[in-house]
């Protein structure tokens, strides 16, 4: 049968970030309790009807995740493991801001199972988390991992942010260096988009900050991949770093382009050869859940062959929460497995496991791209995988473009 990694949800905030936009909520914290119990209810129906699959991951994302309370925890991954075979051995992640979390409250989730720890940093430096509309400082998201060290976490990400308006080499060198001291096993570094409708976006369009520059964000980029290669972390990813063996277990499922199921509003998932999306709205998903008990598509329950993929082979009966799905075809199966392989810089793509997925060697789709970047030294190739080169992932960008 089929495992999965479950990615449950968690939309509400107790403040905006400048630069978010999530689907999460700061005036909602009235619905939690509701929602929660909507979020059991889904849970425990597409377990249902999936036959009670394998998890191996599990992720609770958002939002802000640590706002649940130990007694949401525990029901939600209670549902969970009623609901599905959730393996002894799973990776199961939290995603959590400083200041929102105590030792009490992470032995709290510790003892209940979560096994892994994700902080929204950002930075060390007071002015740009003033100008992420971060609500804790670098003195928080310190004591933040003391209390997990204390609650008896040994996997903790930190993520943080580069590529800021005003931020220059130094500052973002001096964040790295505030930082990898603090020894965690995994880091994500993003740089910094900023979305159309975010404070951010307005204060760029009344002229109070100044774009970012790109070659400022690729430097910094740059000696992050230096520091962190020093400070004895495998850089795995394009934008993660891990200790040998702490990879994120539940992202590398979305980079192998391996089936997922997304639960809660706003939540993506990608099964049984479709992907869906979650209705957004919470209130809109609360309504979804207390109402029609019936599955949602005659298209999600069609038993017509879904492709020859291999680990796709299970049409996955979809939840009434869900608001849109469609069913991926080759091409963007193909496609999207190239892309979200070749993300992966240790391990990159797998030539025979394509094969087999899709029935058509990769370089009968792909021949002339790939020798067109191998030509360029942008990709290479080793023990039947093809990789990024060094030059390869500072133009990762223009990679994937040619497997569009
Ligand atoms: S804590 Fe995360 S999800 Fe919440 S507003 Fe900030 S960036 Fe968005």
């Amino acid at each position: 049968m089929t495992a999965y990694a479950l990615y449950l949800h968690i939309p509400f905030c107790r403040r905006r970030c400048s630069y978010c936009d999530f689907n999460t909520y700061t005036t909602l914290g009235d619905l939690q309790a509701d929602y929660v119990a909507a979020l059991a209810r889904e849970i425990e129906l597409v377990g249902a009807r999936g036959g009670r699959p394998p998890v191996h991951t599990l992720f609770f994302g958002g939002g802000t995740p640590s706002l649940l309370t130990l007694p949401q925890v525990a029901a939600l991954l209670a549902a969970a493991r009623a609901a599905f075979a959730v393996d002894a051995a799973a990776e199961i992640t939290m995603e959590a801001n400083p200041g929102t979390v105590d030792e009490t409250y992470l032995a709290g989730v510790r003892a209940l199972g979560v096994n892994r720890l994700s902080f929204g940093v950002q930075s060390a430096l007071p002015g740009e988390l003033a100008l992420l509309g971060r609500e804790h400082d670098f003195a928080a998201a310190v004591a933040a991992v003391d209390a997990a060290r204390a609650a008896g976490f040994d996997n903790l990400n930190l993520d943080l942010i580069y590529g800021l308006p005003g931020q220059t080499v130094a500052d973002w060198q001096r964040t790295l260096d505030a930082v990898l001291p603090i020894g965690v096993e995994h880091i994500s570094l993003y740089c910094l988009t900023i979305e159309p409708g975010t404070p951010l976006q307005r204060a760029l369009h009344h002229g109070t900050i100044n774009a970012p520059d790109p070659d400022t964000a690729a430097d910094q980029y740059e000696i992050a991949c230096t520091a962190l290669a020093a400070a004895g972390f495998d850089h795995y990813e394009i934008s993660n770093w891990a200790r040998p063996g702490r990879e994120c277990r539940h992202n590398v499922v979305y980079w192998r382009n391996e089936p997922y199921l997304g639960l809660g509003a706003g939540a993506h998932g990608s099964a049984g050869g479709y992907r869906y999306q979650v209705v957004r709205q919470p209130r809109t998903y609360i309504r979804r859940m207390d109402g029609d008990p019936q599955p949602l598509t005659a298209d999600a329950r069609d038993s017509s062959p879904v492709t020859r993929h291999s680990s796709l082979a299970t049409p996955f009966p979809l939840s009434p929460a869900v608001a849109a799905h469609h069913r991926v075809d080759d091409d963007e199966a193909m496609s999207d497995t190239a892309i979200t392989q070749l993300r992966l810089l240790s391990e990159g793509l797998d030539l025979d496991g394509f094969a087999l997925r899709f029935g058509r060697p990769f370089d009968e789709v792909y021949g002339d791209t790939v020798r067109q970047l191998v030509g360029w030294d942008l990709l290479r190739r080793r023990d039947g995988r093809l990789l990024l080169t060094d030059k390869g992932r500072f133009l990762s960008n223009q990679v994937f473009y040619r497997f569009v």
